[in-house]
């Protein structure tokens, strides 16, 4: 075989979701090479969830022609309270038996055979907006990711917002005081109207309560166990009316938010993304942008607001950015 005098610097990124778990391997100008995509358990542990996190991994890695050990790194944007410095994370509530503290850096890089950074999901996929994707015309974005709960990422001045390791977590303005009870356990945060996981026990709610809707019935058809992003999709396509009005109530929920957060901050652009918010589009960022006008300060300038440029694969590219940095 002919070998290249270096071989290339590809790297390896997982977004780890509530919903899905998205490996991807790209090459030193981002680009993606190959990539793969399991559902995230649903029961078990975090060992299970990291064992399937590797097998994505060298299913990707396998795609782009390498092997795992010969990435110069893999990157992992993880839900839940995140160590950087031991790639330990802590809390993650949307997966399976996470209530504590996991060793998940190290423990993927045992099975992968390279060194692995762990950074927070969404952080990561704001920073991939930032430097590669919608937001590279600004020095300041707060990126929304509308899914499975609702996240946010905050850039100032060209540089990442972490607070003291929890900033961002926009899903928990408070939209209704007394509101609905939210995952997090409190009362009338914006994801308890618009996080994915939220609406579908809201529909299934309404449903018990003798309400029609079809997206049971768009589910199976679907072959899922949840209602996912494609299928509150397929439901507002078909114009479902119970989709529709909890979409509709999930929008307001996020334009009152993120309105409030901009007040406080005057960011210049706003970035939608996630897997309900890319599922959505254009069209809903259209409807979001004009949920929160009536409560934009009437002294701040409207900051600009982007549909997520990278997509689905923004959360995978930027995990995979984590690799190349230098600290
Ligand atoms: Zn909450």
């Amino acid at each position: 075989m002919a070998q290249a005098k270096r071989p290339p610097a590809l790297r390896g990124g997982i977004d780890l979701g509530g919903t899905k778990i998205e490996a991807i391997v790209v090459d030193s100008r981002h680009r993606v090479v190959g990539s793969s995509r399991r559902p995230t358990p649903t029961s078990g542990t975090p060992a299970d969830v990291a064992r399937e996190m590797a097998a994505a991994m060298m299913e990707a890695t396998s795609a782009a022609g390498t092997e795992s050990s010969r990435l110069s790194g893999v990157g992992v944007g993880s839900p839940g309270t995140v160590d950087t410095a031991t790639g330990t994370v802590s809390s993650a509530r949307n997966l399976p038996g996470w209530d504590g503290s996991f060793a998940l850096g190290p423990t993927l890089a045992d099975e992968l055979g390279t060194r692995v950074r762990v950074g927070n999901d969404v952080q990561v996929a704001t920073d991939a907006e930032f430097r590669l994707g919608a937001g590279r015309p600004y020095q300041s974005v707060l990126g929304v990711f509308w899914g499975t709960g609702v996240g946010g990422g905050i850039v100032l001045n060209g540089e990442p917002w972490r607070g003291r390791g929890g900033a961002g977590e926009i899903g928990h303005m408070v939209v209704k005081r007394g509101g609905r009870r939210c995952p997090c356990g409190n009362r009338g945060c914006m994801e308890a109207y618009a996080g994915r996981l939220a609406m579908e026990e809201r529909a299934r709610a309404e449903m018990g309560k003798g309400r029609k809707s079809a997206l049971v019935k768009i589910m199976r058809r679907k072959g899922r166990d949840r209602f996912t992003s494609s299928v509150w999709g397929a439901a507002i396509e078909q114009g479902d009316k119970l989709a529709i009005a909890l979409i509709d109530e999930a929008v307001q929920a996020i334009g009152t938010g993120v309105a409030s957060a901009l007040n406080l901050l005057d960011i210049e652009a706003v970035i939608i993304g996630g897997g309900l918010g890319v599922r959505f589009g254009d069209p809903y960022v259209s409807k979001i942008t004009a949920e929160m006008k009536p409560h934009l300060f009437p002294g701040h300038q409207p900051p600009a607001v982007h549909l997520a440029g990278l997509g689905d694969l923004g959360g995978g590219i930027g995990a995979a950015l984590l690799v190349s940095r230098r600290r």
